[in-house]
C-alpha cells in the first residue's frame, strides 16, 4: 500500500489517543495496530479505538476539533463488514488465489465501527462502541489515568517492561500438525512505541479473550466476522523473550474451555489427529448462548468448510501432508469457505 508504513500506523494511533484523553475520553486501541505491540507486527492500515458506548459522540467530536472529518460516503469499504464481498463471485480457481492474497491483508472483514476517519497515510480510524467488542470488561475499568502496573486488561504502548520486543514463539506441538498453522507468515511483535504519546493498548490475552468471545458470537454468522477473528488467533500465537521458557509465554485465560481449546489450538496440548479442535470452543459458545451472554449475537448461519490449501490450490488434508513432505518450500494455508 503506498505511503503505508509501520512508523504511520502507530504514529496516527498515538495522535488520536492523545485527541481523546485530551477530551477526557477513555480509549483502548484494539485489532491489528494493538496486535503489533502484543502479537505480529506486520504493515497494516486500521487504527481500533474502543470507547464506552456514551461516549462515541464526544471522541468523534474531539477528532473534529482536531481537523478530521468523519467519513460521511455510505458506499465506503471502511465502513462494511465485507470490504471485498466481490471475491465471492469468482470461480473456484481464482478464489482461492485471491482469497489468499486478500488472507495477508487479513482485512476483508471488520466490524462496523460506530463511525471512521481517513487520515493521512491511508490509516483509517475506526471507533468501536464497547458493548460490541469488550461487553466483557467492566466500564469502570475505562478511565483516564494510566493502567496499574498488573491491570489485567490494558498496557501503555511505552510500557518497555510490559510490552517488550518478543519474537514468535516457535510452534511448541507436535511437528506434524503444524503445517495446519500458518505462523510462518507471523513475525515479532514491534517492542515499545517509544517518542510517541502513551495509548492505552489491550493486553495479549484480553485481546485473545475479545477475540475468542466474539468468534464465539460470529462464528458460522452470515457477516462473515468469524473469518476476521479466526486470522487474529493466528496472529495472537504466544510471542517469547530471549532466555523466556516456553510454558512463561504461554496465555492464560481465566475460563477453563478457552484455555482448553487454546492449549490444543497451539499444541501446548496433544490431540488424536481425528480430535476436532473447536470443541471446547463450541462447548464455552453453547453456554454463552444459552446463558444469554453474547451481544449482538448475529440472525442466521452460512455452513462453513474447511479447506486446507497448499499453494493456493485446495486440497484434502492427508494429501496437504504428503505435499508438505515432498516440498519443503510449500505454502500451505487454513480457509473457512463460506457455502452460499
Ligand atoms: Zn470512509
Amino acid at each position: 500500500m503506498y505511503g503505508l508504513n509501520h512508523f504511520a500506523t502507530k504514529g496516527a494511533a498515538a495522535h488520536a489517543a492523545r485527541i481523546f484523553h485530551g477530551a477526557g475520553v477513555p480509549s483502548v486501541l484494539v485489532g491489528w495496530s494493538a496486535i503489533a505491540l502484543v502479537g505480529g507486527d506486520f504493515l497494516n492500515n486500521d487504527v481500533d479505538f474502543v470507547v464506552r458506548d456514551s461516549q462515541i459522540r464526544a471522541a468523534a467530536n474531539a477528532m473534529v476539533r482536531a481537523g478530521f472529518s468523519p467519513c460521511a460516503d455510505a458506499a465506503c469499504l471502511a465502513g462494511k463488514e465485507d470490504r471485498a464481498s466481490e471475491i465471492d463471485t469468482l470461480s473456484d480457481d481464482d478464489y482461492y488465489k485471491e482469497e489468499a492474497e486478500l488472507f495477508f491483508c487479513k482485512d476483508r472483514y471488520h466490524p462496523v465501527p460506530a463511525v471512521h476517519f481517513h487520515m493521512p497515510h491511508m490509516i483509517i480510524l475506526s471507533l468501536h462502541r464497547k458493548s460490541r467488542l469488550l461487553w466483557w470488561i467492566p466500564d469502570d475499568h475505562f478511565r483516564l489515568e494510566p493502567p496499574a502496573h498488573d491491570d489485567p486488561y490494558f498496557v501503555l504502548s511505552t510500557d518497555a517492561a510490559r510490552v517488550p520486543a518478543r519474537d514468535l514463539l516457535a510452534w511448541p506441538g507436535p511437528e506434524e500438525f503444524s503445517h495446519y498453522l500458518p505462523t510462518a507468515n507471523s513475525s515479532g511483535s514491534s517492542g515499545p512505541w517509544r517518542g510517541l504519546y502513551p495509548v492505552k493498548v489491550l493486553l495479549a490475552t484480553a485481546h485473545l479473550k475479545m477475540a475468542l468471545l466474539c468468534l464465539c458470537r460470529d462464528l458460522h454468522g452470515t457477516r462473515g466476522l468469524d473469518w476476521l477473528w479466526f486470522c487474529m488467533l493466528y496472529e495472537l500465537a504466544e510471542r517469547q523473550m530471549p532466555g523466556q521458557d516456553r510454558a512463561s509465554a504461554r496465555h492464560l485465560l481465566e475460563e477453563p474451555q478457552l484455555q482448553a481449546f487454546w492449549d490444543r489450538f497451539r499444541g501446548h496440548v496433544d490431540v488424536a489427529t481425528d480430535y476436532n479442535i473447536l470443541e471446547p470452543l463450541l462447548e464455552y459458545r453453547a453456554g454463552l448462548i444459552s446463558g444469554n451472554k453474547l451481544p449482538d449475537l448475529p440472525e442466521g448461519s452460512a455452513p462453513v468448510t474447511v479447506v486446507f490449501v497448499v499453494n493456493k490450490q485446495p486440497v484434502t488434508d492427508e494429501s496437504a501432508f504428503q505435499i508438505m513432505d515432498k516440498d519443503a518450500n510449500a505454502f500451505p494455508w487454513v480457509f473457512l469457505k463460506r457455502n452460499g
